[in-house]
This record gives C-alpha cells, sequence and structure tokens, in this order.
C-alpha cells in the first residue's frame, strides 16, 4: 500500500494581520490538517491558529438562519430606506474592502466612520495643526539610539515592537539593545517601563505640562520650578539632554496620550517638542496604531475623500468635523436610523449609553466571528478572515504599505468582506 503524501505549502514573510506592528517576516507551513506559525508572538499565533474558534458560519436575518442572498437583500432595504445610515470600523479588514466601504456609504447618503475616532483620532487633528515629523519603522532599526515610549505598553499591545524594530535588532548603524537607550513615560510602572533605562512616572492627565517643560529645558536651558505633572525638574532636565544629545531619536506614543486630559494637544506638544530638537539633532515621531489596518482606513479615506475618517455624506458630498461627524458623537445625539459595521467592535468599546442606542436601531454585522456587536445584530454576514483566508493590502504604522497573504481556503461558502461589500452595493444600485 502507497502512503498518501501530504501537500505542504511554507509561506515565507508572511505579514501578521493583528496589530498595527503588521510583523512581515512570519513564516507558515501548511499542510491539509495543520498550520505551524513561526517568529509570530501569541497574538498574532493566536489570530492564526484559532481561527475557527468562535466563528459565524451562516448569514442569519433577524435571528434567523437564512441565504446569503436574503441576507444581502435584507441589508440593502435597511440601507436604502434609512436617512442616514452609519458605517463604522473598517480597522481590521484591508483597503480593497474600505474602498468599497466608502464608495457605499457614499451612495447611501451616510457616514462612515473607522476607530481611530476613539483611539488615534486625536492624532490626525494634531498632524492638522502641526505637521508630523515622521519616518518609517525600518530607519529606526538602521539608526536610533534614543526610543522613547510616551503612553504606551509595546510589551501588551504590539509584542514584538521591541524585537523587530525599536529596542534589540541590530541595524545598519545602530547596535542592539546596548547601543540604545530606552525611556519609559507612563502613569504608572507597566511590563514596557521594567526594560526601560529610565521610567518617568508622570501624574495622570499632566502630560501636557510635562512636554511643555520639556520644550522650555529644551529651548531656554531652564524651567524654574521644582517638578512638572509629578515629575522632578532634574529629572526633565536629564531626559532633556538625552534627547538634545541622541543621533536619531524617536517617541513611540499611545493611547495613554491621546486620551488623557489635554487629548489632541497633548499630540501637537508632543509634535511640537520633536520639532524644536531639529535645532540639535534627527528626531521623530510615531503613533503605536493598534487594529492592523487602521491606519489603511486613514491612508484610503483621504485619497477617497480628502479626509482620513469621520466622513459625511448626507449633503451630497464629503463633510467632515470629528465631535460632530464620528460614531459615537452621531450616536449620543441618536442621529443616525441603522448602523453597518465591519472591521470593528463598537459593542464591546463604545460608552454603555451609544451602545443602548444601538440595539434600538436596525444594526447589520459583516464578521468572521461572534463579537459582542454582531450577537445583537439585526442582520449578521459571516466573512472571511483578511490575511488568513484572503489576500489584500493593509498600512503599517508608519503608513507603510504591505501586500497580506492568504494562506489557507475560507470555510465554504465564505465570501471576502469585500465581495459581501461589493454585492451590497449592487442591490442598493439596483434598488
Ligand atoms: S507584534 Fe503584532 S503584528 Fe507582530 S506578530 Fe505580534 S500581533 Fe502580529
Amino acid at each position: 500500500m502507497i502512503a498518501k503524501q501530504k501537500k505542504i505549502k511554507i509561506v515565507y514573510n508572511y505579514v501578521c494581520p493583528f496589530c498595527g506592528a503588521l510583523c512581515d517576516d512570519l513564516i507558515v507551513e501548511t499542510d491539509e490538517k495543520e498550520i505551524k506559525v513561526e517568529n509570530a508572538c501569541i497574538l498574532g499565533t493566536s489570530k492564526i491558529l484559532a481561527r475557527n474558534h468562535g466563528r459565524v458560519l451562516t448569514p442569519k436575518v433577524y435571528g434567523k438562519e437564512t441565504s446569503l442572498e436574503k441576507a444581502i437583500e435584507e441589508c440593502a432595504k435597511i440601507l436604502v430606506k434609512s436617512k442616514k445610515p452609519l458605517f463604522y470600523g473598517f480597522s481590521s479588514t484591508t483597503c480593497e474592502t474600505q474602498e468599497v466601504a466608502i464608495e457605499l456609504a457614499e451612495k447611501v447618503g451616510g457616514v462612515i466612520d473607522c476607530t481611530s475616532s476613539v483611539c488615534h483620532g486625536p492624532t490626525i487633528l494634531a498632524v492638522h495643526e502641526v505637521g508630523v515629523p515622521s519616518f518609517t519603522l525600518g530607519e529606526v532599526k538602521n539608526r536610533a539610539d534614543l526610543i522613547i515610549f510616551w503612553g504606551c505598553n509595546p510589551m501588551h499591545a504590539h509584542p514584538r515592537h521591541m524585537s523587530r524594530y525599536s529596542v534589540f535588532p541590530s541595524g545598519r548603524f545602530s547596535k542592539s539593545r546596548i547601543g540604545r537607550k530606552v525611556v519609559v513615560v507612563d502613569v504608572r510602572p507597566t511590563e514596557s517601563s521594567k526594560l526601560a533605562d529610565i521610567f518617568i512616572q508622570v501624574k495622570p492627565g499632566k502630560d501636557y505640562e510635562v512636554l511643555n517643560a520639556l520644550r522650555t529645558i529644551i529651548n531656554t536651558g531652564e524651567c524654574n520650578v521644582k517638578s512638572v505633572g509629578g515629575v522632578d525638574i532634574n529629572k526633565l532636565k536629564e531626559l532633556a539632554e538625552m534627547m538634545k544629545n541622541c543621533k536619531f531619536g524617536v517617541i513611540f506614543f499611545g493611547m495613554g496620550l491621546t486620551h488623557s486630559i489635554g487629548n489632541y494637544w497633548n499630540i501637537s506638544e508632543a509634535i511640537s517638542l520633536v520639532k524644536d530638537l531639529y535645532k540639535f539633532t534627527k528626531f521623530g515621531i510615531i503613533p503605536m496604531r493598534g487594529h492592523y489596518n487602521v491606519t489603511g482606513f486613514n491612508e484610503v479615506c483621504a485619497w477617497e475623500t480628502g479626509f482620513p475618517f469621520a466622513v459625511d455624506f448626507t449633503k451630497g458630498y464629503p463633510w467632515y468635523n470629528p465631535g460632530e461627524t464620528d460614531a459615537n458623537s452621531i450616536l449620543s445625539r441618536r442621529d443616525t436610523d441603522a448602523m453597518f459595521v465591519l472591521g470593528g467592535d463598537p459593542v464591546a468599546h463604545f460608552p454603555k449609553t451609544t451602545v443602548e442606542y444601538i440595539k434600538k436601531i436596525p444594526l447589520i454585522v459583516v464578521d468572521p466571528f461572534m463579537s459582542l456587536t454582531a450577537k445583537i445584530a439585526n442582520i449578521l454576514i459571516p466573512s472571511a478572515i483578511a490575511g488568513v483566508e484572503v489576500e489584500g493590502s493593509a498600512y503599517r504604522m508608519d503608513s507603510i504599505p504591505l501586500r497580506l497573504k492568504k494562506i489557507v481556503d475560507p470555510p465554504e461558502g465564505i465570501l471576502s468582506d469585500e465581495e459581501i461589500l461589493k454585492r451590497i452595493l449592487e442591490k442598493v444600485e439596483e434598488m
């Protein structure tokens, strides 16, 4: 008897579709039964290996299983009837899907927003105001000798960031951990601060004051107070000296800075600090984006509509005013009569009052998994997992586009997000 040979497929340079670090050095080996993943952290590995856990496999309309055609028709009916449908999510999907979603939102005169409005929206507002002196993670790896993490905890949120891009790798001009100084600024000690040379603990809500004091010291050499934001002024002077004297420095910042008191002013002050440092050295700033393609939505939306998120098409042309046209503001004013969610989970992250309103309006969800939002959907359409079961494009946190690869087929009858949206768009056009 001849033993049946397993068909083994190895994918090199596979891009992990989990967080904004988009590590592109994974090796994935598949045969007909098993998948082996090399180089990924626990988050990336779980996304691939646990892809069948909590999966949705059949479309549902008002709780009853139905065909895909019927679900798409019902979905189109809701969108056509709605006066102001709200489209939300689009951060855990491909750029190709985002493009169709924007077209659909425009077609039905709705509003489209991504998860930026509850994470790095303030970063984008600050960039509108003061620009962004930035560079790529490749340049950080090759050149940076001072790494500052402010209001973020990469050891938990982006577990390979330090090893692949910022702290530990040897680059062309930088020499691994020994050649770099690492500073963590946060309101409490974290797993990341344990690895830092200097940890600066700021009082909650006082980041703006600390950034402003650093600018004062860098620009004038003095700051005539004993402490700022709970930090001894001598410690800030020490940090200011490190910043001025490094060869190539970078600030990575997270939601500890975007969502504490000061909001986008914190970010514009951090960017202005980086600009001040140009008098002395090379410095840059990069946001630690969470969802793997939230940056992609900002890019695609900006080149499609002129605005990066929270775009309102109800007037017949794109219009943007975060604080008014973002998903949470619209829901809290009860200013939408239907919601469409793909690549996001607002019920898990939005305030209770807005979630209460989501429950009262027709809710369409396209998701591979039974998320909290999917659980309360009126119409639920299962989709393939982008970057695992379908290929596509995504932008890394430093705005570098990368190609997501497919490693396995989706379950039978399950389409990609892009295909589902195209079918809904066709149905809307027919109606
Ligand atoms: S750090 Fe992020 S992108 Fe890299 S392997 Fe982990 S989850 Fe994936």
